[in-house]
């Protein structure tokens, strides 16, 4: 019998899946997922829930919501199955063999995989401070050039990128679509979304999972121009997110924004502390805009391991040559998880 073979675009790129150790954790603050929805919002389904469950999902109303909030033109919103999905779909349309997409590391670890999936390279450009490196990636974008990635906030880091950053690579690059990734904007002090799409060459992508409190229900969205939408439409699944799914969601965005507002200032004051406490402990701490603090240290692996004695899960990123070994802890944006949180790191 022939061998199954995987295509070459997904071998050597590990899967990926929080682990579930045989330690009882009960705290994750590995994910840097926010808080839990409203009661209100599990109602949503209410008496269209049959008709939500049986009909092909209508993802258009949630985009025109989306759209008005976000003051942008219908055609200019998807909805994604995640931000992840969006990313996914923008390397689909944009990335092919011989192009390249132009990407600042360490960073999220999903874009080289959508990356390698769409047979496109990856030209790495290294991200060690807290500036975003314009100039480094400038001289790293060439003719074959079709993506260049923006994450800002960026995960793991924390480090941020500025409208000027945007500007700049938006202007030198106009055969290239400029990413910003904007998963974590809501705990950053720039929103870049308004000087991005002044731009025809950007394209901004948003998640339900973080601040919104909803990774399950695998919500994002971009908005870009109508000609970069219609591409993404082509180059991912129809009917990607379910209709109880888009339910949960316009229910959750006509909630309003008040209780994201207050985890957000809770989140912050959390950020603060733990930077402090940690970088007192001596580990290396850059100050973060995301919902997670990020400290370099040798130890990383043993204070994970430490931490999930307690029941505790953080993410540890043993070094390689782009990034020395660290941690990522969510804040948890709760009094009593955050309480728990810094009495274990004390215990260590
Ligand atoms: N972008 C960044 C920078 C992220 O950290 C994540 C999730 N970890 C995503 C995009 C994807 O988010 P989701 O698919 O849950 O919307």
């Amino acid at each position: 019998m022939p061998k199954l073979k995987p295509s070459p675009a997904i071998t050597g790129i590990t899967a990926y899946s929080v682990p579930r150790p045989e330690i009882p954790v009960d705290l994750y603050l590995h994910g840097n997922e926010g808080p839990a929805p409203t009661d209100t919002v599990l109602d949503a389904l209410g008496e269209r829930g049959v008709d939500l469950l049986r009909d092909y999902p209508n993802a258009k109303p949630l985009e025109e919501l989306i759209a008005e909030r976000e003051g942008v033109d219908r055609e200019q919103v998807i909805v994604t199955a995640g931000a992840d999905d969006a990313l996914d779909r923008i390397c689909r349309a944009l990335l092919a063999p011989g192009r390249n997409m132009v990407l600042p590391e360490p960073t999220f670890v999903m874009f080289r995989r959508f990356a390698a999936r769409a047979g496109g390279e990856v030209v790495s450009v290294p991200w060690e401070g807290p500036e975003y490196p314009t100039e480094a990636v400038l001289d790293a974008i060439d003719d074959q050039t079709t993506l260049v990635a923006i994450v800002s906030p960026n995960n793991p880091t924390g480090a941020v990128a500025t409208a000027d950053d945007v500007r700049r690579i938006a202007e030198a690059a106009p055969h290239a679509l400029v990413i910003v990734d904007h998963a974590y904007v809501e705990f950053g002090e720039e929103n870049l979304t308004q000087v991005a799409l002044e731009y025809p060459n950007t394209v901004v992508t948003r998640t339900m999972s973080k601040a919104w409190g909803m990774a399950g229900v695998r919500v994002g969205y971009a908005l870009s121009s109508p000609q970069v939408i219609d591409w993404m439409h082509t180059a991912g699944l129809p009917y990607a997110v379910s209709g109880p799914s888009l339910a949960f969601v316009a229910r959750r965005l006509e909630e309003g924004d008040a209780r994201v507002a207050s985890f957000v200032e809770r989140v912050k004051e959390e950020r603060g502390a733990l930077e402090a406490r940690l970088s007192e402990a001596g580990l290396r701490v850059t100050p973060s805009q995301g919902n997670f603090v990020f400290a370099r240290t040798d130890d990383a692996l043993w204070v994970r391991d430490a931490l999930a004695g307690m029941g505790i899960m953080v993410r540890a990123f043993p070094g390689n040559e782009l990034l020395d070994d660290a941690l990522r802890i969510t804040c948890p944006g709760d009094e009593a998880n955050f309480e728990r949180l810094q009495h274990a790191i004390d215990t260590i």
